[in-house]
């Protein structure tokens, strides 16, 4: 017997399917979920995307595969926010939840307490997470960013939870594999509390290009069949992959404009620049250079960069 799925007070029984809008408890926040129980009983996962408004294959992804998933061909369950911060996607806002200000991605577990994002965080932490086995949250990079295709693993919740997302990875087709210590974000809470999970990240600048889109959908199908939830051969994985231990995220403490010197996908050298922050008649403020041998994995795509607020460039490290 499979077991029933609860959450904001509804329940879904083995062999159902629920879609709709649920309220955030303590709130008057609506966020779609789409809750497919299989007859079959197996692992439960949770697929979350549309943490940021500003990104959207994960949404497009997730939209079609939600609708199409039925209780029929799946071992198990899966739980999907097919657009966590709707409000925030549909105002247009790249990374915030218009009703506070705040991202989603940060200060975990939040509170019931505190904010609307604060209890949207409490939620996931009290509602999914205890009914579920993996948890996959589907990024790109900002409306502002370009971006390589890449996912975030756990590096400090010990090394068989590595090794488990690490082979989940083989089958996700990503050519960048980061090795990650955050703690306080949507999956990271998550692993650093016993569940294991991953952050993907495909596409930007505010993009909905099919390739990305195309690229989620097979990836999502591998981690269904991964975790035993769907029957059938896994898509066919081209990438190749290369896993960065070590990665530096570079912030500005100027405001200016941003001439990058770097591009996606291409090696640079210790001491190459990355880029300047001009000023508006093109006078220098300040210059960014490779403290190691690296590439991107993603860099501020606008002219503008803001104090404390743009990440200039991450890259992970080539040793
Ligand atoms: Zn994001």
């Amino acid at each position: 017997m499979g077991k029933i799925i609860r959450l904001a007070g509804i329940e879904v029984m083995p062999g159902e399917k629920f879609q709709d809008f649920i309220t955030v408890p303590g709130t008057e926040y609506k966020t779609p979920v789409t809750i497919v129980n299989g007859k079959q009983d197996g692992r439960t996962i949770y697929i979350s995307t549309g943490v940021h408004g500003g990104e959207y294959p994960g949404v497009a992804a997730v939209s079609e595969v939600s609708s199409k998933l039925s209780p029929e061909e799946v071992s198990g369950a899966v739980i999907f926010t097919n657009c966590l911060n709707y409000s925030g996607m549909t105002g247009m806002y790249d990374a915030v939840v218009p009703e506070d200000g705040e991202n989603i991605n940060r200060k975990f577990p939040g509170s019931p307490e505190g904010t609307v994002t604060d209890r949207i965080r409490d939620f996931i932490v009290r509602e999914i997470y205890p009914q579920v086995e993996f948890i996959a949250d589907l990024h790109s990079g900002g409306a502002y960013e370009s971006l390589s295709s890449c996912v975030f693993f756990p590096a400090a919740c010990g090394q068989e939870m590595r090794e488990l997302v690490l082979d989940v990875c083989k089958h996700i087709d990503i050519p960048y594999l980061v090795a990650s210590t955050a703690s306080d974000g949507l999956y990271s809470y998550g692993c650093h509390h016993g569940v294991p999970g991953m952050i993907l990240e495909r596409g930007g600048h505010g993009e909905c290009d099919p390739f990305h889109v195309e690229g989620y959908k097979r990836d999502l199908k591998n981690i269904l069949i991964y975790f035993g939830l769907l029957n059938g051969e896994y898509e066919p994985v081209s990438a190749k992959k290369t896993v960065f231990e070590h990665a530096s995220y570079i912030g500005t403490d100027v405001t200016g404009f941003w001439y990058p010197e770097i591009e996606l996908d291409t090696e640079f050298k210790k001491g190459d620049r990355l880029g300047l922050i001009k000023d508006i008649f093109g006078n220098t403020l300040k210059e960014f250079i490779a403290e190691h041998d690296g590439k991107v994995l993603y860099y501020n795509g606008a002219l503008v960069a803001i104090e404390n607020w743009t990440n200039i460039v991450a890259y992970g490290w080539l040793e």
